[in-house]
């Protein structure tokens, strides 16, 4: 017997195609009337047209959401929000217009609604990252969980190829290190499974197809699937190195989770044996990280940090970092063995 505690999050999710013209009635539900649609500038047509869908239910657009939450940008969003006299958030994007919304809730306590447009899973967590001069904190509150995500396929067809693949690696990063958390659970693990099987399924069709309704669902599904993982259970040292390579290099998210995922798995591979089978199995492979890496190969995405523009000379900083303050991880944290797992991730080497 395996005991467990698990504790369900809260939230509504509504799945399926044409489900933005369901905002309005998701605002009224929640007891508001005045909704301030929040984007980046380069989704900014897709929030106006929402703005514009709403009517009188949108007192406003905010359509500069930066990637890693900055806490400039999070008052600017606030001043217009008090500003408009706004009651709730929509927020109409990936994780950096997500994480804006979470940044709002958190000052103002008002309900979010979110429709993510990546596969980064933010919508689906209480967890909210923030950067101020440069250092990128981290914190876990339920104020921050929105209440009701919708999920619009029709809205992922436009996500660039490239963008889909690490996007979708980036949520499989999540189930995978829920396989492994310390605090896994059953019904986590199922759901961790069947999202990267589900993401797996579909990235080589999106690629062919990038229209492909069925592949753009099966990626969505799993995207919630993973980001439900990610908000569930603990993540390890893959998490860790992401965040000190995003928030103290400035790399980019999505691609740097596709770089590193191999080699965080690889090194918990002989610690984590169960957990390894069970990714294997959902990828339809026999060994994690070479399958992790081959999708990522096969799918034509950056698989070296130094594609993304990592220098050589920053592995042993960035080994510091990763290693100072450290999340609990199935193998223990030898700073010599995750410098190596850098070096690895850096030359994008088959693990
Ligand atoms: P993103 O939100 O920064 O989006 C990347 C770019 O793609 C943006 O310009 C965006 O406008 C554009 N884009 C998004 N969807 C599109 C679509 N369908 N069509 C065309 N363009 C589209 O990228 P992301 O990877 O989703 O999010 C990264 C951020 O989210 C990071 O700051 C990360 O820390 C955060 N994040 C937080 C959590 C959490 O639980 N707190 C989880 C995952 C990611």
């Amino acid at each position: 017997m395996q005991p467990f505690i698990f504790n369900f999050l809260p939230g509504r999710v509504i799945f399926g195609s044409g489900t933005l013209s369901q905002v309005g009635d998701e605002i009224r539900g929640l007891g508001c009337a005045r909704a301030l649609v929040l984007s980046t500038p380069q989704q900014k047509d897709q929030a106006d047209h929402l703005a514009s869908q709403l009517t009188d239910l949108a007192v406003g657009v905010y359509a500069h959401a930066t990637m890693h939450t900055p806490t400039d940008v999070t008052l600017d969003a606030l001043r217009i929000f008090r500003e408009v006299k706004a009651d709730c958030v929509v927020a109409l994007g990936g994780g950096s217009t997500i994480g804006l919304a979470k940044a709002i809730a958190l000052n103002t306590d008002v309900p979010q609604i979110v429709i993510p447009t990546t596969y980064a899973g933010s919508e689906a967590t209480p967890i909210l990252g923030q950067t101020e001069n440069g250092i990128k904190t981290t914190q876990k509150t339920q104020k921050v969980l929105p209440e009701v995500i919708v999920y619009d396929v029709d809205l992922t067809l436009g996500l660039p190829a490239e963008m889909s693949v690490t996007s979708g690696l980036n949520a499989i990063a999540h189930a995978v290190e829920a396989l492994y958390a310390k605090d896994a659970n059953p019904l986590i693990s199922m759901l961790a499974e069947q999202g990267i099987a589900a993401i797996a399924r579909a990235l080589p069709r999106i690629i062919k197809n990038p229209d492909d309704r069925e592949a753009r669902s099966d990626a969505l599904f799993g995207a919630w699937a993973c980001g439900v993982c990610l908000g569930s259970v603990g993540m390890s040292i893959h998490h860790k190195l992401c965040h000190t390579l995003g928030g103290s290099f400035n790399l980019p998210h999505a691609q740097t989770h596709t770089a590193v995922l191999p080699h965080a798995v690889a090194y918990n591979f002989d610690a984590a044996p169960e957990a390894m089978s069970r990714i294997a199995a959902a990828l339809g492979v026999d060994n994690a990280p070479r399958g992790l890496f081959d999708l990522a190969k096969t799918l034509g995405v950056p698989t070296s940090l130094a594609e993304l523009g990592l220098k050589e000379a920053d592995l042993e900083k960035a080994t510091d970092i990763a290693c100072a303050s450290p999340y609990w991880n199935p193998r223990a944290i030898e700073p010599k063995a995750i410098g190596e797992l850098l070096a690895n991730a850096w030359a994008g080497k088959r693990p």
